[in-house]
């Protein structure tokens, strides 16, 4: 069971358990960092291999070039195999690290493995069944989270390298880039230059006890003295005082552990841990500091928007372009009313839906993290685990922390500012007590503000910490200086692994991918220093020595794959730049290198560990190509897709069957690798096992089903346009996330794909813009003490210029006392997110029926807590608070969506895919998959339309998705994420047939048209317009397919109308009266 506190069904324990937060349990041989792991690895079996201590002496007659003529010996093996020669390991290299390693201690009971779970609730079906339910209350498990003595962290007081050095750069485009220099110091740093040493031993030590941290020397330049600090900052060292040096030995480390929140602190001060409502007098420069204003007189009216932004509301920076999305979204009245589902049938709104806006005062509000970045299921949070229980809903966050931004601010500084307890990176929502002193608005604790921090660049003022960039965005980037860093920052590293089998050739996608690469191989992130190799494999792996000065490729066969080996490993992975000429000449050769192959057996699983060894000193991005079963050596699978029980939701095999890709991805994630899965297939591949490669390492799976080369021409189109978005977008390496949030709120199960390292450390080998994460939480402790309380997420990475980079994202609510604020705060979208997530575990862990049953019973359990604890009347109808007025809707499409319907032919393959999906995307991704846009485009206008650089942009209304809707004389676009359906009615006026699709009538429409020529009419460009549009706002390039009668697509066209009914689904009105059926018992 992944989730603590969801009780098993059914002893159903067994399976995917290993969801990635139980698999984190302390003591499991994968927790450890990266370092570790160099060591570890050869316990799993795999020799660890560093550069330059490969130690297997070559045979060199084995070696032969190949040329693209023949010389290959076809997967016959004949010829130039290598066979392992017996040679004993070497010893393995020093680590990186030096002396002790120390560990950090963490109490079991913070362990969601280890939490104990609740029984209950979720019975199985013996008696008169209760309503199933995914029992949101957990019982409060007492302080098993947030409050535990932590061993020292990093502090704050940074790199004294660049102490004289301040640089605020506003952008992602160099373009938008400015620097502000601080009088009198020197240039700044662009790039600050990478640590050419690693000094383990010697990260910045926690300060002294008895005292504030040491001074740094004052930057230059003609700045006031360093105050007299009267403050005294009680427990301000409490923690590592032992003024050992504290070496980092993982990134659990770095990145900083949950709370200190030492508890003399909490108790001290239990009223001014949420006060701090008064604004300090703007004092000049030069002012001497005095003592603390007192907290006594103090406004109680002041505790209603007790934080910074309200004393200190001042130009945004970059929070103008994050919140502009949400301007004019303010409660409206309709918020508060209450809807009958069965009267007004038609809650969608015609335009696309906003998140709501959290009910916070506008100074704070403004500063708030973008919903598109990071959303809460409640934007008002129930002030304690009962009220929370009673709402039924679930709780928890979704986040799409790496997503590409036009503006994102970085700072460079010399000092990041976090709190000494709990690490919290400063941000908006703090308190400033006085201008020395920040209160963290995660545990409250008391914080100096830093020397440095006084001064700041963007109004080259000192004495305005509150006007720093760190404190005026909610969502920022750090240059992280060298004590984020276990290692000296990698350099990016790309290996590519392809199926040569015949079926593989058969597909013929080798040459879409190879000619994809030749494309832009320029365009891979990456620097003078980046790293690409390639391999293949049928029933054996092949290598490509690709070293510098060869004349051509030379490729390395290794028949034994019981027993893999890497030949030759320095020459593998080599430096593009170096040998690009040598790439280019094996890219244009290998589709034609295998053509004549009889090889129909796969050894996916040995050439992963072969690609797993190659690349474990660097770690890096291994692209993996596959297009069957695989069939040889270990990670072997068989056909187990029984197609007679497709239709039924049950017994079907959602659980790997076998532990081997599990296991390989946790090595690769303990060696900074992570894995993409393309699989192109035909035929039943067994994903379920073969996606935990991915799914683990932190990689992505993309499916291309039935993909041929001259069958499927729409495919092969999507596949190129999706490798070109993969090549080419941003990539951060060697990264991990944590999530915090304020004490006495508790974060228990992830869900996307990572490893979950030491609790709540989420271990990304690779982290990429389109990748979505959510998890759950709980409220531990009563919340009324509170006003406000603030999530946090930080993400450690290395990015393809080999900088460390921390991107910083705070979001802020309000905490509320009743369930009507509860329920009108509720995120419809963000909570069907969740569910559907917690859905797919339910399914794995379960089965598919309990996952459906519990879908629906979310519905039926928040709607009878509203109308039995809200509503004062009972009234006739299904009675919903208009913040969940789709909720039905959204769960019945939930219901249709491919990961969870029953009754089609869904294909196993497709069903994992989807579920896949669900897990790995962002919100706005999952829901257009899963409730699509509707819109009518034969009757475009230009009124209402959007105009974005000189370009206008129609604006259809959005249609509900039911047949009846559609109509004969029109033609109609969905929008369904990764795809677009044009469906074109038979009466379809002459117009649009000319005008748009360029046809002389509805019978010439091509059977298989998938783009539309560009006319020179106003309907043409405006058709284009609203579907580049629609495009634009994706990653990945959706397929345009036009649909008319006869369509082979048209099937999936209607399936997505999920207001209809269906052979085996209800409609939405039948729904809605089951629903009402339910809660009026
Ligand atoms: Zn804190």
């Amino acid at each position: 069971m992944a989730q603590p506190g969801i009780p098993a069904a059914r002893g159903a324990a067994a399976g995917l358990q290993a969801q990635n937060g139980a698999a984190s349990a302390a003591g499991s041989p994968y927790t450890n960092g990266p370092v570790q792991n160099t060591l570890m690895s050869s316990s799993q079996g795999y020799d660890s291999q560093l550069p330059g201590s490969y130690p297997r002496p070559m045979p060199a007659k084995t070696l032969n070039p190949f040329s693209a003529q023949s010389n290959y010996g076809g997967s016959q093996g004949s010829g130039q195999t290598l066979n392992r020669p017996l040679v004993a390991s070497s010893p393995l290299p020093p680590s990186l690290q030096s002396g002790p390693v120390p560990q950090m201690p963490l109490p079991t009971s913070r362990n969601p493995a280890a939490t104990p779970m609740p029984s209950g609730s979720f019975l199985p079906g013996a008696n008169p069944p209760p309503p199933l339910n995914w029992q949101y209350n957990y019982p409060s498990t007492g302080p098993q989270t947030n409050h535990f003595p932590h061993v020292a962290q990093p502090t704050l007081s940074g790199n004294t390298n660049l102490t004289a050095d301040h640089q605020y750069v506003s952008s992602g485009d160099p373009a938008l880039q400015t620097s502000f220099i601080k009088p009198g110091s020197t240039l700044p740093l662009q790039n600050p230059p990478l640590p050419t040493t690693f000094q383990p031993g010697a990260p910045p030590g926690p300060p002294p006890a008895g005292g504030p941290p040491p001074q740094k020397t004052p930057p230059k330049a003609a700045l006031p003295p360093p105050f007299n600090s009267t403050v005294t900052q009680e427990g301000i060292t409490s923690h590592a005082n032992n003024g050992s040096v504290v070496a980092h030995s993982t990134y659990d480390e770095i990145e900083g552990g949950g709370f200190l929140a030492t508890p003399q602190l909490i108790n001290q001060n239990p009223k001014t841990s949420r006060s701090v409502g008064y604004a300090y007098p703007s004092l000049p420069p030069g002012y001497q500091n005095t003592a603390p204003p007192s907290v006594a007189g103090m406004p109680p009216s002041s505790l209603n928007y007790p934080s910074g932004p309200q004393a200190f509301a001042q130009t945004p920076l970059g929070a103008n372009h994050l919140t502009s999305s949400m301007s004019g979204l303010s409660l409206h009245p309709e918020g508060q009313r209450v809807v009958n589902l069965l009267q007004e049938r038609n809650m969608l709104p015609s335009t696309p839906l906003q998140p709501p806006v959290p009910n916070l005062h506008e100074d704070i509000q403004k500063l708030n993290c973008n919903p598109e970045l990071f959303r809460c299921t409640l934007t008002s949070i129930p002030q304690t685990q009962a009220l929370l229980n009673k709402a039924k809903l679930p709780l928890g966050l979704l986040l799409h922390p790496f997503k590409d931004l036009v503006q994102l601010p970085v700072v460079t500084s010399s000092t990041i500012v976090r709190c000494r307890s709990c690490r919290t990176y400063i941000n908006p929502f703090v308190n400033f007590l006085d201008q020395r002193r920040w209160k963290c608005n995660l545990c409250y604790r008391v914080n100096d503000v830093p020397e440095e921090f006084m001064y700041n660049p963007l109004t080259r003022v000192y004495g305005e910490p509150h006007r720093r960039p760190e404190v005026q965005n909610a969502t920022i980037e750090f240059m992280a200086p060298s004590e984020y860093m276990l290692r000296p920052p990698q350099p990016p590293v790309y290996l590519f692994v392809f199926d040569v089998s015949h079926n593989a050739i058969e597909t013929g996608y080798l040459n879409s991918v190879c000619q994809s690469l030749l494309d832009n191989l320029d365009l891979l992130p990456g620097n003078t220093r980046t790293k690409v190799g390639f391999m293949t494999f049928d029933s054996t792996i092949h290598f490509y020595s690709l070293q510098e000065g060869l004349s051509q490729p030379q490729m390395l066969i290794v028949s034994d794959i019981d027993d893999v080996f890497i030949p030759m490993p320095e020459n593998l992975l080599v430096n593009l730049n170096e040998s690009k000429e040598l790439v280019q000449e094996l890219l244009k050769s290998l589709p034609q290198m295998f053509t004549k192959t009889l090889e129909t057996q796969s050894a996916l699983g040995p050439a992963l560990q072969a690609a797993f060894k190659l690349m474990s000193p660097t770690g890096g991005r291994m692209s993996v190509f596959q297009t069957q079963l695989p069939t040889l050596g270990v990670g072997a699978l068989k056909p187990r897709e029984e197609p007679n029980q497709r239709s039924s939701a049950k017994e079907i095999h959602l659980t790997p069957s076998t532990d081997f890709y599990k296991k390989l991805a946790l090595d690769c994630s303990g060696q900074q690798a992570a894995v993409d899965l393309f699989l192109l297939s035909g035929q039943y591949s067994d994903l379920a096992s073969l996606g935990c490669i991915s799914r683990y390492s932190a990689g992505s799976v993309y499916y291309y089903p039935s993909y041929h080369h001259q069958h499927n021409p729409v495919q092969v189109q999507k596949f190129q346009k999706e490798l070109q978005r993969y090549l080419t977008r941003k990539i951060g390496f060697e990264a991990v996330m944590r999530i915090r949030c304020t004490k006495g709120l508790s974060i228990h199960t992830f869900h996307g794909n990572f490893f979950v390292r030491s609790t709540d450390l989420l271990s990304l080998p690779n982290v990429n813009p389109d990748a979505g994460y959510a998890v759950q939480m709980s409220v531990e402790e009563n919340l009324a003490d509170t006003q406000l309380v603030s999530f946090q997420s930080a993400l450690l990475y290395t990015s393809s210029k080999g900088e460390r980079r921390i991107r910083v994202h705070t979001l802020c609510l309000p905490v509320v006392s009743t369930l009507n604020e509860v329920f009108l705060g509720a995120d419809v979208q963000a909570i069907s997110g969740l569910l559907a997530n917690m859905a797919v575990d339910r399914s794995v862990t379960a089965s598919l029926s309990d996952a459906r049953d519990a879908l629906v019973n979310a519905v039926i359990d928040s709607l009878s807590a509203y109308r039995s604890s809200v509503l004062s009347s009972q009234q006739p109808g299904l009675m919903v608070p208009f913040s969940l007025r789709l909720f039905p809707l959204f769960v019945l499409a939930l219901l249709k969506q491919k990961s969870f319907q029953t009754g089609t032919n869904a294909r196993l393959d497709e069903r994992i895919f989807a579920m896949c999906q669900v897990k790995n995307q962002p919100l706005v991704h999952l829901m257009l998959t899963t409730h699509p846009g509707l819109y009518r485009v034969d009757n475009l206008s230009d009124e209402g339309a959007l105009n974005i650089n000189d370009r206008t942009i129609p604006q259809p209304p959005i249609l509900q998705l039911s047949v009846e809707k559609l109509s004969r004389d029109g033609a109609f676009l969905m929008d369904a994420g990764s795809v677009l359906m044009l469906w074109v009615g038979k009466n379809c006026a002459q117009n649009f047939l000319s005008q748009v699709l360029g046809v002389q009538n509805y019978a010439s429409i091509p059977q298989m048209m998938t783009d539309l020529p560009e006319l020179d009419t106003p309907e043409s460009a405006r058709t284009i317009a609203f579907i580049s549009w629609l495009r634009e706002q994706r990653p990945f390039f959706p397929i345009l397919y036009v649909i008319r009668e006869e369509s082979p697509m048209k099937a999936a066209f209607l399936q997505n109308l999920v207001e209809d009914r269906t052979e085996s689904a209800l409609s939405y009105y039948e729904f809605l009266l089951h629903i009402q059926q339910q809660v009026n018992k």
